[in-house]
């Protein structure tokens, strides 16, 4: 396919924020595309080189575009920035100003173009990558570079998430999103939908089934349902196995002899921060290949006790590994088994896999099993809860004997039951900053005064807003929200925002926080969970708890559903 082809596509999809019309243009377009190239198709789509967990950063900024700019247009480099400063965005300074020949690179060129560009490094990478820009620039028309440019810069803003692209998908092939659960259940096993295209691309529905579980690649994380209390568990499962909840980093650790390597919540690669974890899963590990989860804690070498979150957090970083990691040691409590020397193990029931667990655990400092206790009794489990609390932990989970690792689903094979405090929701949200608003009063100084934030809801891939929220960020935290904020800020309600209240200021939907509230209202002002003309839902004195969550993508906020579903169990909290 002509990359100016791929550039029709784009101009229709960033005219329309209508998911039905984006999926059918989508579906057109991965039905015009070859198996060779419907996989940088997506990636390119959504702004990237590769699966999401294996990123490739283009190392291309704005002072970069500008000077490639300046280059290949012929330009001086304040001419650019004029015109950068009355548009605001590199893609249309690249469109006025290069000409409307060139149209004759494929999808693929283009790919490989900014490949290559991506992995220049080392000494003179600058230069190198500046020059490799200037040259592509330079044989595109300015049409097709207006996307070129912006896909490095983030700023294709086409609002097509994942399951979007998974509903293109399966109308490339029926019409229709029926062929969603098929696609879903493969992107869920091996975290790329550009393989999961090639493999429909080229194969064919039927073949989705054989994409499985492999060493390397990060299954998508099965989640945790919430219970009010310990009869509700025991009335959902039955006979059930209790753990304890640990509050600490999740990790997905895959080992292929001593090559370890790890991946967090949402698939991105923490094995540098980890090598404790690493060397732990090298030495205690007994199996040549396997895929395992776990929550990493920080713990005292000393007294053996774990040290709670905060303290825990501070391994989240890229330097000074070495010396975190005699400060702050970790060890990983290990819950679930994925995959065994050449054996795929998710689709085993969950006591089988936690019993095989335990058996290639040998003994030592740094991996341990998760505490466990099978049981049917409610009073129990609350004794269970009880003593995990009483050790400063955040509640337990209870887990369906007989349950599968059902990769990316939240159900109820898994229920966690969480401490609740008085007048709290029994657990936070997390919502996505989708606007602020400027602050009036003492707030006026610092020009942001509340944030306007969604949840997600998964199956309009769109955030639909929940609260107006105003609390619980110190005076020096408001000022670094909003430079935060500011890169990210779009002239107009992005795409994928599904709202009635009109910030100052929208941003692209990106940061996660976490909010504390007192409860779940019926709002009409606020979209979530609205049909119709029924009221949404709203938080009840939401506050915010912490800063943002780097863990978490916007995607990963709590969904609609969830949303509902605490509505309709709050009030019946569990006591302590
Ligand atoms: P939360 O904010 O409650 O941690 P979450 O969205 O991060 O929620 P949930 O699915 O709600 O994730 O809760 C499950 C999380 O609890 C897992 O992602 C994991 O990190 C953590 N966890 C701690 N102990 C266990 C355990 N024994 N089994 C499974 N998950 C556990």
């Amino acid at each position: 396919m002509r990359f100016t082809k791929l550039v029709d596509y784009l101009a229709k999809l960033e005219a329309t924020t209508k998911r039905l019309e984006m999926t059918a243009i989508l579906g057109a377009l991965f039905k015009e595309a070859t198996a060779d190239e419907i996989a940088p198709i997506i990636y390119l789509t959504q702004e990237r080189l590769g699966p999401a967990f294996e990123p490739i950063d283009f190392g291309i900024g704005e002072a970069l575009a500008a000077e490639a700019l300046a280059k290949a247009s012929g330009k001086d480099k304040e001419a650019i920035k004029k015109l950068y400063n009355q548009h605001g965005d590199y893609g249309i300074v690249a469109e006025k100003l290069l000409s409307d020949s060139g149209k004759a690179f494929t999808v693929t060129q283009v790919f490989d173009r900014l490949k290559e560009i991506a992995l220049a490094s080392g000494e003179g990478a600058m230069t190198q990558k500046t020059d490799l820009l200037a040259d592509l620039l330079q044989k595109l028309s300015g049409r097709e570079a207006r996307y070129v440019l912006r896909i490095p810069l983030g700023r294709l803003r086409l609002g097509i998430g994942d399951p979007t692209v998974m509903e293109g998908l399966s109308w490339s092939v029926t019409g229709d999103k029926s062929l969603r659960p098929q696609i879903e259940r493969a992107y869920n096993v091996c975290s790329d939908l550009g393989q999961v295209a090639r493999v429909l691309k080229s194969e064919g529905v039927d073949a989705l089934a054989k994409i499985q579980v492999e060493v390397g690649k990060p299954v998508r994380m099965a989640l945790a349902e919430r219970a009010k209390n310990a009869e509700d568990i025991v009335t959902r499962l039955g006979k059930c196995a209790i753990e304890n909840k640990y509050d600490g980093f999740r990790c997905q650790v895959h080992k292929r002899g001593d090559e370890v390597r790890i991946f967090s919540r949402n698939l991105e690669e923490t094995t540098a921060m980890f090598t404790d974890i690493a060397d732990g899963i090298r030495q205690q590990i007994k199996a040549k290949t396997a895929i395992l989860e776990g929550e990493a804690l920080s713990y005292d070498p000393e007294t053996g006790e774990f040290h709670p979150f905060q303290v825990t957090m501070q391994r989240k970083r890229k330097y000074d590994v070495a010396e975190m990691t005699v400060k702050f040691p970790l060890r990983l409590i290990a819950f679930d088994l994925l995959y065994l020397d050449g054996k795929d193990f998710t689709s085993q029931p969950y006591s089988k896999r936690h019993e095989t667990l335990a058996s290639i655990i040998a003994p030592g400092e740094r991996v341990e099993l998760s505490r466990h206790l099978i049981t049917q009794d409610a009073k129990e489990i609350e004794k269970f809860f009880m003593e995990a609390i009483t050790n400063g932990l955040e509640g337990i989970i209870a887990k369906r004997l007989d349950s599968r690792y059902q990769a990316g689903m939240r159900n109820f094979n898994w229920i966690k039951l969480k401490r609740s405090y008085q007048g709290h929701l029994s657990d936070t949200v997390d919502g996505v900053i989708v606007g602020y608003l400027r602050g009036r009063g003492m707030r006026a100084r610092f020009g942001i005064g509340a944030l306007l934030v969604a949840v997600y809801d998964d199956d309009q891939d769109k955030f639909a807003t929940i609260a107006k929220i105003g609390t619980g960020l110190s005076d020096a935290e408001w000022p670094q929200m909003r430079e935060l904020l500011d890169k990210i800020a779009v002239a107009q309600k992005p795409a994928r925002v599904d709202a009635l209240i009109e910030p100052d200021v929208w941003v692209e939907p990106k940061y996660v926080i976490e909010m504390q509230a007192d409860e779940i209202t019926r709002s009409p002002v606020h979209t979530a969970g609205k049909v119709g003309d029924e009221p949404g839902y709203a938080l009840r004195f939401p506050r915010v708890v912490g800063f943002i969550r780097t863990d978490r993508k916007a995607e990963d906020a709590t969904t609609v559903k969830e949303i509902l579903r605490m509505f309709e169990k709050q009030g019946k909290s569990m006591s302590q």
